[in-house]
């Protein structure tokens, strides 16, 4: 349920207005506050009539502003290593999530170290949990809406789930050990090498250029989009390398429309994707070229 559709119905649950009423006073309200936008409207009108909007349990489609105190009932998609950084204030640690419902994935940001350790410890990858008293705020960084799980946070574990199962229709990436042979693997995209996003070869020579042939010029030049990536299934990473139409395909996950906002986009490890590719040996290990790619959604069984 959208946020606003719930609080309406908090309204309507708690007092005698009815819909129409409701919608004339937030009408009113922003005619009187023309800076209000429509959700501070409606908590104005609530607050008029005696209701105080708390809201509790989200879903993580409703997570598109600051909330403070919130709850969420959702399955670990993926659990990152903990980071040291520094602050102000000292060395600290940091630790990433990725945690996804039936309407969405988002990243989790962990600050507090008892919090970090206890997840360490018993939660995995495809737990379902319960984050209770959690708060979100947006991140320049990735440009969207992050739950912040702070020291008064609660963490429950609602059911413990082997991911194993999943995984057996793909091949773990610590498995990929023949050359030539065609493999599909699934995994986060943790990394992009930004650097040569296109190789430039003439086509009379077949040769791979800088700028321009040695010896035709510029006359018979292609270009061809090359994209690589590191690709992490959480076990271990390897090097996928993307080409001309399957790049274009990889590129296509971000909704940016700029190729360098496209792959800074990618490139923050919030896309699990699927990949087809074939093992190609590369400074005496394997990578892999891809074939094909697609999106991998995560949704949350019912059962
Ligand atoms: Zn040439």
């Amino acid at each position: 349920m959208e946020v606003e559709d719930w609080s309406i119905n908090q309204i309507l649950e708690k007092t005698k207005l009815t819909r129409e009423q409701i919608e004339e006073k937030i009408k009113k309200k922003i005619e009187e506050f023309p800076a209000l936008t429509r959700e501070a409207a409606i908590r104005s009108v609530a607050a008029d009539n005696g209701v105080i909007l708390i809201r509790r349990d989200y879903k993580v489609s409703d997570i598109k502003e600051e909330l403070s105190h919130l709850n969420l009932r959702c399955r670990i998609i993926r659990k990152f290593e903990a980071k040291e950084v520094n602050l102000r204030g000292g060395k600290s640690k940091v630790m990433n999530l990725i945690v996804g419902d039936e309407t969405g994935q988002i990243r989790v940001v962990v600050w507090d170290t008892n919090k970090i350790s206890e997840i360490e410890k018993d939660l995995n990858e495809g737990d379902e949990i319960l984050i209770i008293n959690a708060y979100s705020k947006f991140s320049n960084f990735s440009n969207n809406f992050e739950i912040n799980i702070g020291a008064n946070t609660l963490l429950k574990l609602i059911e413990h789930r082997e991911t194993g199962a999943v995984l057996d229709k793909y091949t773990r990436i610590s498995q990929i050990t023949e050359e030539n042979k065609v493999y599909r693997v699934r995994g986060f995209i943790t990394r992009i090498f930004t650097n040569n996003t296109f190789i430039i070869k003439c086509s009379i020579c077949g040769k791979r250029v800088d700028e321009k042939c040695d010896i035709h010029g510029d006359k018979a030049l292609s270009k061809t989009l090359m994209i690589s990536s590191v690709i992490d299934d959480g076990l271990s990473s390897t090097k996928v390398t993307f080409f001309d139409r399957v790049a274009d395909k990889f590129l296509s996950l971000s909704k940016e429309t700029d190729l360098r906002q496209k792959l800074n986009d990618i490139s923050f490890g919030l896309y699990q994707i699927e990949v087809e590719g074939v093992a190609r040996s590369f400074n005496g290990s394997l990578s892999l070229t891809a074939k094909d790619v697609k999106a991998v959604d995560y949704i949350v069984s019912a059962d």
